[in-house]
């Protein structure tokens, strides 16, 4: 089955370059020379939106500076098409890093909004300045040449936009299936858990905003030698609405998905814009409301858009297990046991006029396996957020190895070698549990987007799966290797989660509830990877609502209530406080 997987991008891609060689039809051609332009542009849509969950409605406006560039610079200045693309692209890529570093930081709706404001601000621009041929355009474009043959706009260019479409699809793929796409892909499920792995959210989400633009200009480019004209109709904002609906409708968030979604769109575009206004009998762009109504039906009943229905009949990609004695990843330097690790010092933060947490103070060393508990709202979760840069402090310190970290970014104090888990499991669900846990293994590999896209990247790939796998086998949970992390149950979801942590190489580790909403099998399987962890001198931070739990464990317990440390002691003095006694007893019946 999985010959069906791998046999059919080569068939497609020879169809489609040979497509011209054979006697279909010159309308066929045009069709097809169209379905690839979109396809382009769709492509950086999925991306951004189905894959990164960012929304642009401006993709026409990076197509239209691909176009522009080209036609201006070929028409008035003689300049050579391939000049063009480079600058075409340049300057994609400059309105796309102003642009995305003014909204990226920001949360929410500001993209979406920027991106509408500058699709409009750009087709302004063309429809009005007087050197850029106002509402006409600019006519007279040359045709391309590649080694001497003309391509002319049929049959020759079409082998060009379908080789350039493939390529990208093939980048694509390429670099989602990688370090940097699987930094992009965590995008979906918010920025905390990413940013806890190392990962600089701003800057991937940067990285696929300029990507898609440099698609954009691509098609642009293509298009400007295609049409032979540029005018300022094809780069409006309403066509920037379409190329977010071919993204939707192929398949947000998959690859082939652009290149259907763009297909479906051209060809029934074409029969509504003959069938429409003869069913209606007035002239008007009609087929803009069947497109609405179509998006909100496949919203509803396909979210996952058309290419769902296709992949579903195809095998699911499994990675064939490949990195059998790949060398280990880098390993940092471990503190010695007792050595001083930890220093939380009088750490407070305040919601509002709540103090969710009062100055509190403890240490750990390392070797030290300190629990932290409390009644439900004590302020656990808050301190954890504290130490590891999730939430800024509002007063207090928080030292590691001598050195301050407090107030510092969470990906940073990552880099430290403090490594976590979350009370809410944070995962990608559609990732194997394989690669949620090597994403863990971020800051110990270095390949970027352009070593991913080239395949330059599989050894050390390698060495990030052979680690996966082994952190796997420490928890316990080899054999949910290759399946979807969201199928898992909740207990072999958290410890996936400790193995993803563990796959950092943390000196120190800081566990947020592990055990809540676990069965009891759950628990024992849990409790036995902490002791074991234990054994093998690991510093760790539990934080437990459940105090049976951490007793057997932990060497030191903090206990907290009302955001405020109420006492420090080991278990048997935790167990024996009428004052902790009291603080469980109050707030449990
Ligand atoms: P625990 O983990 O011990 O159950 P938390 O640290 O989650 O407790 O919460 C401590 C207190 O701070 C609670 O009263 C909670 O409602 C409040 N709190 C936590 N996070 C926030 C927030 N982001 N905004 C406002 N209040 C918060
Ligand atoms: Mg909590």
């Amino acid at each position: 089955m999985n010959a069906a997987r791998r046999f059919a991008f080569p068939l497609f891609a020879l169809l489609m370059l040979a497509l011209p060689a054979l006697p279909v039809p010159d309308f066929w051609i045009t069709q097809s020379n169209y379905i690839g332009l979109y396809a382009l542009v769709a492509l950086g849509l999925v991306l951004l939106t189905g894959v990164a969950n960012l929304t642009s409605f401006g993709q026409a406006a990076f197509v239209g500076i691909g176009a522009y560039t080209t036609a201006f610079l070929t028409v008035k200045l003689a300049a050579s098409p391939w000049l063009a693309l480079l600058l075409g692209v340049g300057l994609a890529i400059c309105a796309a890093l102003v642009l995305g570093a003014v909204t990226l930081r920001m949360s929410g709706h500001y993209l979406p909004l920027a991106t509408i404001a500058w699709g409009l601000a750009l087709n302004y621009t063309m429809a009005n300045m007087d050197w850029l041929g106002k509402y006409d355009g600019l006519l007279g474009v040359p045709t391309l040449h590649v080694f001497g043959t003309d391509l002319g706009t049929g049959r020759g260019l079409h082998v060009l936009i379908w080789a350039i479409a493939l390529l990208a699809a093939l980048g694509c793929t390429h670099l989602l299936d990688s370090r940097p796409g699987r930094a992009i892909r965590a995008l979906k499920s918010g920025t905390t858990m990413a940013e806890a792995m190392g990962i600089s959210t701003f800057r991937y989400k940067l990285l696929v905003f300029v990507l898609a633009a440099v698609l954009a200009a691509v098609s642009g480019w293509l298009f400007a030698h295609f049409q032979r004209t540029v005018n300022p109709t094809p780069f409006a904002l309403g066509k920037g609405i379409e190329y977010l609906f071919m993204a939707v409708l192929g398949g947000i968030g998959q690859v082939w998905g652009a290149f259907l979604g763009a297909a479906v769109v051209k060809l029934t575009e074409d029969q509504l814009q003959v069938l429409l206004p003869r069913l209606i009998g007035a002239s008007g762009n009609f087929e803009a409301i069947v497109f609405g109504v179509v998006l909100v039906v496949v919203l509803k009943y396909a979210p996952d858009g058309l290419w769902s229905f296709i992949s579903a009949r195809l095998p699911r990609p499994r990675r064939v297990r490949d990195w059998d004695g790949a060398p280990a990843l880098p390993a940092r330097d471990k503190p010695a046991q007792g050595e001083p690790l930890l220093r939380v010092e009088a750490v407070r933060k305040e919601f509002g006029g709540l103090v969710a947490v009062n100055d509190v103070s403890f240490a750990i060393d390392s070797g030290d396996i300190v629990g932290l508990i409390g009644p439900n709202g004590a302020g656990k979760s808050t301190t954890f957020n504290l130490v590891t840069g999730v939430l800024p402090l509002t007063a207090g310190q928080v030292r590691w190895r001598g050195q301050s970290i407090g107030g510092m970014a969470s990906r940073r104090i990552a880099r430290h070698g403090i490594s976590r888990t979350f009370q809410h499991v944070k995962m990608v669900a559609d990732m194997t549990v394989l690669e949620n846990v090597a994403l863990g293994g971020y800051m110990r590999s270095a390949s970027g987007a352009i070593r991913a896209m080239l395949r330059l990247d599989r050894a050390e790939e390698k060495r990030l799966f052979a680690e996966a796998e082994r952190q796997l086998a420490r928890v316990g949970l080899s054999e949910y290797m290759h399946e979807l992390a969201g199928n898992l149950a909740l207990g072999p979801q958290r410890l996936m989660e400790i193995a993803r942590a563990l796959c950092t190489d943390p000196a120190l580790l800081l566990l947020d509830e592990p055990a809540a909403g676990l069965r009891y099998k759950e628990k024992q399987a849990l409790a036995e990877v902490l002791r074991q962890l234990k054994g093998e001198g690991m510093s760790l931070l539990l934080v437990e609502h459940d105090m049976e739990f951490v007793m057997g464990l932990a060497d030191r317990i903090v206990v907290m209530e009302f955001g405020t440390k109420l006492m420090e002691g080991t278990p048997a003095q935790a167990q024996a406080s009428p004052a902790v006694r009291a603080a469980y007893l109050g707030t449990e019946h």
